[in-house]
């Protein structure tokens, strides 16, 4: 039966919307590869990847199949006092991929669970070091690490409209954004406001907690790996545990496999999410040092208390274990390498369309940046006319394709922001 837009627009909640929207939803019928195939048979050339998680694509034989066996054996118990293979599975491989300190893995339900797992590791690692007073998080202006409260209060505060709920948020401390570009030269200046802040505060912080290189759903920006250098060292200095969140950025998306590869810098605690089941189910991982994790066991309760109902549900833990393995089989870093040289080429002429600020790629990223926000009314239908799925926001029109992306559907995106932004911001 086809989907009843009318139903949806009075009863359906969408993300960041409202009910009886004024800007379109458009009901899809399936997904294969990098299409989108709509109710009314139009195929969409997807450059979004479901949020950035389907890097593969959709419909991948191997994930299907890793689901499919899975589901045959048990698509959920409880994780309290019982135990599974996919679990296990899942956790070997992201400690053999990650830096050799983070042994210590906490699957999560979503990205914004993961974090909220990290902060309050970070909170229980404190305070059994006896550090009661360091309740209190350090981020940076433009980050966005998850919708709930805890995660929105360490997110840009005007981004996440920190104002709608104030009052309701602990109140975090937010350092001015890095400004130095990845591939220019370091300004050692760009650090001084996040050394000034944890000299003031370090005696109520418990830790630091930052997007590395890639800025993504606070702003899309890209910043000098260097920073996070100077920030290993200067929460190792102050005592504090440093939070990498890699939601966005982690397999390949930055064109190494973590985007921490690019400074060489090992977190006290990390959260993967999105590409990490490819984009099939929701599932997270908090990755804490063993020095954390023991530290935690020494304290008061020895206990870490977390525990979602679907923690490490084996459905997604299988196809996640099937998502890295396909992802590791595959040419995968000349893939990214790939996109970013055909984006960089071929976004390069929107930077002289007038309404747009800045054009920008790293890694699979494409970035066109305009001056003013753009109507989302009219943009996604001009996008969907053009034969692509691109959903801005505010003043980004971004690209984040699934890795298996020929040149030609990539042309057909790039070429689909040219002409949309050349039309609709004139
Ligand atoms: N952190 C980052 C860096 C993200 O990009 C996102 C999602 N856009 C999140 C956290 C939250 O993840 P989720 O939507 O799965 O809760």
């Amino acid at each position: 039966m086809p989907s009843d837009l009318e139903f949806d627009r009075r009863h359906v909640w969408h993300p960041y919307s409202r009910i009886e929207p004024d800007t379109p939803v458009f009901p899809v019928r399936r997904a294969e590869g990098v299409w989108l195939e709509l109710e009314d048979g139009r195929r969409l050339v997807d450059g979004m990847s479901s949020w950035w998680a389907a890097i593969h694509g959709y419909n991948h034989p191997r994930l299907n199949a890793a689901l499919a066996e899975q589901s045959e054996r048990m698509a959920h118990v409880m994780f309290g006092g019982l135990t599974h293979e996919p679990a296990q599975q899942l956790v070997r491989r992201l400690i053999d991929l990650t830096p050799a300190p983070l042994d210590a893995v906490f699957l999560a339900d979503s990205g914004s669970v993961s974090v909220e797992v990290a902060l309050k590791m970070a909170l229980q690692y404190q305070a059994a070091r006896g550090m009661t007073q360091r309740r209190r998080f350090l981020s940076l202006r433009h980050g966005y690490h998850g919708d709930t409260l805890g995660a929105m209060s360490v997110s840009d505060p005007e981004n996440g409209m920190h104002h709608l709920f104030a009052g309701a948020l602990p109140q975090q401390l937010h350092a001015p954004a890095p400004r130095c570009p990845p591939h220019g030269d370091w300004d050692p200046a760009d650090i001084e406001p996040l050394a000034q802040l944890m000299v003031a505060h370090a005696d109520e912080l418990a830790a630091l907690i930052l997007e590395p290189v890639v800025q993504g759903a606070g702003g899309m920006r890209f910043y000098h790996p260097q920073y996070l250098r100077e920030a290993r060292r200067l929460c190792d200095r102050h005592g504090l545990l440093l939070i990498f969140d890699e939601i966005a950025t982690g397999f390949g998306r930055t064109g190494r496999l973590f985007a921490l590869e690019h400074a060489g810098v090992t977190p006290d605690i990390l959260c993967l999410g999105k590409a990490l089941t490819g984009g099939y189910l929701t599932l997270a991982a908090t990755l804490a040092s063993r020095r954390v994790a023991e530290t935690i066991a020494n304290g008061e309760p020895g206990l870490f208390m977390h525990g979602p109902t679907f923690m490490a549900n084996p459905l997604a833990c299988a196809v996640a274990c099937a998502s890295i393995d396909t992802l590791l089989d595959s040419p995968w870093q000349a893939r990214v390498a790939d996109i970013e040289r055909q984006l960089r080429e071929e976004l390069a002429p929107c930077a002289d369309l007038p309404g747009v600020r800045e054009v920008r790629v790293f890694g699979a990223i494409g970035v066109v940046e305009t001056e003013q926000p753009v109507d989302m009314r009219r943009l996604p239908t001009a996008f969907v006319e053009e034969g692509v799925w691109i959903r801005p926001f505010g003043r980004l029109v971004y690209l984040m394709p699934p890795y298996i992306i020929q040149p030609a559907e990539l042309s057909r995106l790039t070429g689909a922001i040219r002409r949309v932004l050349r039309q609709h911001l004139a």
